[in-house]
This record gives structure tokens, sequence and C-alpha cells, in this order.
């Protein structure tokens, strides 16, 4: 069977918002200027949206697994209320300092092939968007076939 569903794969931090280092409160997570109208512009072309992110705050013990998905579920609920779908968000919560390597975390593809067999995903017709070159590299690996860096939306003025 072919696979039929394409993605755009987000980064979180720095992507959808700004990036200051470890956020995890309400409080803390403005989004970034244009990402609603990118997810909106792929999302209305039938892409899934799933969110990639390296989250080892969680290993460093600067919040946990339950401030991360209260987050999470806050954001998802944003993007719906832009009328975007967001299919399912992977984090690797690991740091290689306190769980050694793992296969999850940026620039290994873990949680792009992980997506891939959980939706079907045929990965060189998707897209991903991140501000890091390990983002790049793990789209790369996993046979995304557009990556692309971005600078500019970490840099919205605040
Ligand atoms: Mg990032």
């Amino acid at each position: 069977m072919q696979r039929m569903n394409k993605a755009l794969f987000l980064d979180r931090d720095g992507v959808i918002n700004i990036d200051h280092g470890y956020v995890y409160k309400i409080e803390d997570f403005f989004f970034t200027e244009k990402i609603f109208k990118i997810a909106k512009h792929y999302h209305d072309q039938g892409f899934l949206i799933i969110v990639v992110t390296n989250q080892s705050g969680i290993a460093r013990g600067y919040y946990t697994e339950s401030d991360f998905n209260q987050l999470t579920q806050w954001m998802i609920k944003k993007f719906l209320d832009q009328g975007i779908e967001i299919t399912k968000v992977y984090h690797c919560p690991h740091h290689p300092d306190f769980d050694g390597d793992c296969s999850c975390r940026k620039p290994m593809p873990g949680m792009i092939l992980s997506a891939q067999a959980e939706f079907d995903l045929a990965l060189p017709n998707s897209v991903l968007i991140g501000d890091s070159n390990t983002d790049i590299e793990a789209g790369k690996k996993a046979g995304v076939g557009e990556n692309y860096l971005i600078y500019e939306l970490n840099n919205t003025g605040l």
C-alpha cells in the first residue's frame, strides 16, 4: 500500500513560540508572528500538522511531563481557535547527560519516524520547519522532502 498522508512537521521553541529557553508556562508562551498563517496554509492543503520538540528541561528537572502536557493542551486549543488541528505533538524528554543516548532527541529522526508509522506518512512529500540545524538534520535523516531552516520567527521583537 502506498503511503497516503503528508505532514508539516513543526519544531516548537523558536518556530511556534518565541524561544526564551525552557518555556513551560502559559504566561511565558508567546506565539511567533506568522505561525498560524503558515500552519493554516499547509493545513488547508491537507497536510497533517505534527509538532516534534526536544524538551530536555524535563530530564534536567526544570519542569515535569505534566507541566509540558498542560502547556501542550493549551497550545493545541489556540491552534484550534484559528481553525488548525494539530494531529499530534511528539516530545523528547531526554538529555544525554541524564538518560544516555536516545533515538528521539533531534538530530535523531526518532520522533519523525514514529509519526510516519503512526499516521502512514509519505515523508518525501512532507515538509519540516525548524530554527536549528538539528531540526534540519533530523528531517533529512528521516527523508522529509523539504526542510526549512528559519530565523525570523525567532525574532519578532520580544
Ligand atoms: Mg527550536
